[in-house]
């Protein structure tokens, strides 16, 4: 395809202070779980945003000194020079496809617990750690205190250009920032120069733009992160207040503004609650204020909606972390006009657990991320097939369609057989829930994929049986037949089936729900011992359709693993703004068809709660039938030419959809080389004589 000369405007090179960008296309700083620990793998996943075509690709919050050590948490490290060699690893695998590096130099003040480094916390004013309750303050920073941030920074930003950044951070966003705990009045009770008026809040922040621009300011841009709204109205940092003054003073000092909203979960919203482009309303005013080059973010998966924030004068750069990381290569596809092929971030925020678990960063629609080292996998790069196999994928979800892709995009003739009309499975069915519509580009993308091919085959309403599969003639067979919730109550909370827990009472499975069978007329209790999205999702959906609804949970909040997805406190929000009740560390000892028996997670106290339906989140089992059925006539599969029988995705162990298409990706580049006992990955081993 050749480009739309719409898109041109994309590939306009930008300069910023003394570097100049290649294009419009700039990745913002965006954590991964694997920072300085894991410095190969982190190296070669920004390296491939490099090689996607991105014109700036920045690391996450760089932690400039050891009294900013957010441990457990991994990010990037620039605490001496012992940090430089990991570094360059990243710079040298930027600038190997001609893209800028950029660094967010970061102290974490108050937010960082030093844990590992045993250093006290740091912040304007006396404060108590913000961190998971723990029992220690940070300490008001004396004015030699300061003094030491200034050079800490400093020197970080020399080590950065010494590793080869082109970019150089100073950091003032997200409420994770010690220069932005200084802006902030609730956090900043000092009487000296540095506390009281905008001006003098400002005054550190200004000084370390001040420093860094004279340290390193001759070749590298000096950008500045700043959260111009934190959406706490007036007692915040607001676009149309603080914000914005404190652009009006700064306008002209960085060579690059880098706007966003703050905290965290305010600034990468979900899908669920937030559009594309959802930032524009507070940012906007940044352009207007100042000549410099002005990023910003939003979610941006559409090449016409980021031409409409360049024409409109809203950004300068296309600012991206989950763009990017759901499709590293989004703008080489603008650029060659595959815009058909860009695999759009559907929200869901998956990504995000890898830094909240400490883990390498995952994506529900971009298998590869964080696989780029550890594996070899690379978004774009498929090895050819290595056989005459056949291939009858059974089943057409996640799992099934990306194993598909894949296979098919490797050159294997796949046939895919799906019981359904639907192709999607579990995505085109919770697509419909409230808030959940983006998550049906999980099937969009992998259909529009599949239709190009010709040596894929996709065979609706064909719900095969263990016959039908060895008359077939495939000689591998792929399950990927997913996963049904369980009735009976079985789950985290209850490792025996909770009494009355069936149909005749009333008792609902969300598969019941999506399916369309109605709750009852009356009370409805939804009972989430599953704890992710979907508990919050049917509360929401039954209350919207006019039941009265108590959503009833062994956690001590709704949906609590969303806590890792930065969604929980909006989901809490939602449920309790649209009038449900909810019962927090409860659990069900049983249900009579009319009433409900709870028990307290701590004391055993039992209450009792009325419900005509109950909705139970609790477990899945897989659907294994066919996998048993053809497991029982290993002769027969062998005279059909079937070399094996593979379930994989939900069917195998039901989880995330993420967990689903990595599932059917793993198959499709693994089948023909499985690593046996061996481990499955490359690691990055602690060395010993490393100190
Ligand atoms: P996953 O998340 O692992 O992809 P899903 O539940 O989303 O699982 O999708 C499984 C799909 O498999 C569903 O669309 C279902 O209709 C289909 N399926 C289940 N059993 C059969 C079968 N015997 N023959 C064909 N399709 C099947
Ligand atoms: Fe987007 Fe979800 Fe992938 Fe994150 S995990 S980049 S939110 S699709």
């Amino acid at each position: 395809m050749t480009r739309d000369p719409r898109f041109d405007i994309l590939f306009e090179p930008v300069k910023i202070g003394p570097v100049v960008a290649k294009n419009r296309f700039y990745q913002v700083p965006h954590c991964n779980g694997m920072g300085h620990a894991r410095p190969r793998a982190h190296a070669a996943m920004r390296g491939v945003k490099a090689e996607g075509g991105w014109g700036v690709v920045s690391t996450e919050e760089v932690e400039i000194h050891p009294s900013s050590d957010v441990s457990p948490y991994i990010e990037g490290r620039v605490w001496d020079d012992r940090d430089l060699p990991a570094l360059t690893l990243i710079t040298d695998a930027i600038h190997k496809h001609g893209a800028l590096a950029a660094i967010e130099l970061a102290h974490a003040g108050m937010n960082a617990p030093n844990l590992y480094s045993r250093e006290v916390s740091i912040a304007p004013s006396h404060v108590a750690s913000p961190a998971n309750y723990a029992p220690a303050q940070a300490r008001g920073m004396t004015k030699a205190d300061i003094a030491a941030y200034r050079r800490w920074h400093r020197n970080a930003a020399l080590r950065a250009r010494r590793a080869g950044f082109n970019i150089i951070y100073v950091y003032a966003g997200h409420g994770l920032s010690l220069a932005m705990h200084f802006l902030q009045s609730r956090h900043n009770q000092r009487t000296d120069e540095y506390g009281g008026s905008l001006i003098n809040r400002a005054r550190l922040l200004r000084e370390l733009i001040e420093d860094t621009k004279q340290a390193v300011g001759a070749d590298c841009a000096v950008a500045v992160r700043l959260a111009v709204d934190e959406l706490r109205g007036p007692c915040g940092i607001s676009a149309d207040g603080e914000g914005r003054e404190v652009v009006e003073m700064l306008a002209e000092l960085p060579d690059l503004w880098d706007v966003n909203v703050s905290d965290w979960p305010n600034d990468s919203k979900t899908s669920r609650f937030a559009a594309e482009g959802y930032q524009e309303e507070f940012v906007r005013f940044v352009k207007t204020v100042t000549t410099k080059p002005v990023v910003g973010v939003g979610r941006f998966t559409s090449p016409d909606t980021m031409v409409s924030q360049i024409r409109r004068g809203v950004l300068d750069l296309i600012g991206a972390a989950r763009p990017s990381i759901a499709d590293p290569f989004l703008p080489k596809k603008i650029k060659n006009g595959d815009i058909d092929d860009i695999r759009e971030c559907i929200g869901c925020n998956v990504c995000v657990t890898g830094d909240y678990t400490m883990t390498p960063i995952r994506c529900t629609q971009n298998p590869t991320m964080g696989e780029e080292w550890r594996k070899g996998w690379h978004p774009e790069a498929i090895p050819p097939r290595s056989g005459e196999d056949s291939f009858l994928i059974v089943g057409a979800g996640p799992t099934g369609l990306e194993c598909a892709r894949l296979l098919g995009r490797r050159g294997y003739s796949v046939h895919v057989a799906e019981a359904g009309e639907q192709l999607g499975g579990r995505v085109t069915r919770e697509s419909r829930l409230p808030g959940l519509a983006a998550w049906a580009r999980v099937r969009d993308y992998r259909l529009n994929q599949l239709n190009k091919m010709q040596n894929v085959e996709i065979l609706r309403g064909s719900r095969v049986t263990a016959n039908e599969v060895l008359e077939f003639g495939a000689t591998r067979v792929v399950l990927a037949t997913g996963a049904r919730w369980r009735r009976d109550g079985i789950g985290r909370a209850n490792a025996r089936p909770i009494p009355g827990f069936d149909l005749t009472r009333g008792v609902l499975t969300p598969d019941d729900l999506l399916d369309g069978m109605p709750a009852a007329a009356g009370p409805v209790v939804v009972f989430d011992d599953d704890h992710y999205y979907l508990g919050g999702v049917l509360a929401e959906k039954l209350r919207s359709e006019g039941h009265e609804v108590t959503l009833i949970t062994p956690a001590d909040r709704v949906s609590a693993w969303t806590v890792n997805t930065l969604e929980q406190h909006a989901i809490q929000r939602r449920v309790l703004e649209l009038g449900i009740e909810v019962l927090v560390n409860r659990n069900v000892a049983e249900f009579d068809g009319t009433r409900i028996v709870l028990e307290c997670t701590f004391t055993g106290r039992q209450t009792t709660v009325s419900a005509a339906s109950v909705v139970t989140l609790t477990s899945r089992l897989p659907n294994e039938e066919l996998a048993e059925s053809l497991g029982a006539m290993p002769e027969s599969a062998n005279a059909a030419g079937i070399v094996s029988v593979t379930s994989i995705g939900d069917c195998w162990a039901p989880s995330t959809i993420a967990a689903a298409v990595y599932g059917g990706h793993r198959y499709a580049r693994e089948f023909d080389c499985p690593p046996g006992d061996e481990v499955a990955f490359q690691r990055e081993l602690a060395d010993p004589s490393n100190t």
